[in-house]
């Protein structure tokens, strides 16, 4: 028996149906749902964007993320087709009463500029941890240079680097991973600990790492 859509008339001798509304209808309606415009929250300084819990270059899966935290939380399967600066074009796939709905949609993307947690920490110079190297000039550089790259694959910094009097002050931005450059490079800093602030409570030590090299 053939079907009249009961919103446009069209027919299912002509028309893909999905339950009882033609596919036009249904993706139509779907579509409504997904918004028009997505705002980014897109640091200035770094480039990235924000996803859930991180910042991210960006890419489709990145973007995908970013656009997800804001569509409607029905249950559907989306993928990036294309992008560029201004717009998304995204494929949806939605469980339907009577089947799978697939439709696409440009959505238009507004970057909402913000300064991300990384580059605030880094501009202010924030910093957990001073490694002061002394010794031969070579292996100084050669450790500073494995210090900087190991701390920025993992999303750290050097805040700050001094010359100094015999050597180098190393300003680093994660006392836990600059002990682990420590543990992987076989160095054996001499530590020492000052307070540096109490925040809800707890002491905030700062650490400094006294290397020979
Ligand atoms: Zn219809
Ligand atoms: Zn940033």
């Amino acid at each position: 028996m053939i079907k009249h859509c009961p919103t446009c008339n069209r027919t299912s001798d002509k028309t893909r149906f999905i339950g009882e509304f033609c596919e036009f209808c249904v993706t139509d309606r779907l579509r409504k749902h997904v918004p028009d415009i997505i705002k980014l929250s897109y640091c200035k300084r770094c480039g990235r964007i924000r996803i859930p819990g991180r910042h991210s270059e960006i890419d489709r899966m990145s973007l995908m993320s970013a656009i997800k935290m804001q569509l409607p939380k029905i249950k559907m399967e989306s993928e990036v087709l294309s992008y560029d600066e201004k717009s998304a074009n995204i494929e949806f796939m939605v469980a339907v009463p009577g089947g799978f709905a697939k439709f696409t949609k440009d959505i238009g993307l507004k970057m909402k500029h913000e300064i991300c947690k990384d580059c605030l920490r880094k501009s202010s110079g924030y910093f957990e941890a001073t490694v002061q190297l002394r010794g031969d000039a070579e292996v100084i550089q050669r450790v500073m240079r494995k210090l900087t790259t190991f701390l920025e694959e993992r999303d750290a910094f050097v805040a700050k680097a001094e010359k100094v009097q015999g050597g180098w002050d190393i300003y680093t931005s994660d006392k836990r991973l600059t002990n682990v450059f420590f543990r992987l490079h076989e160095l054996n800093p001499k530590k020492s600990y000052t307070l540096f602030t109490v925040r809800e409570g707890k002491p905030v030590y700062r650490d400094t790492y006294a290397i020979r090299v």
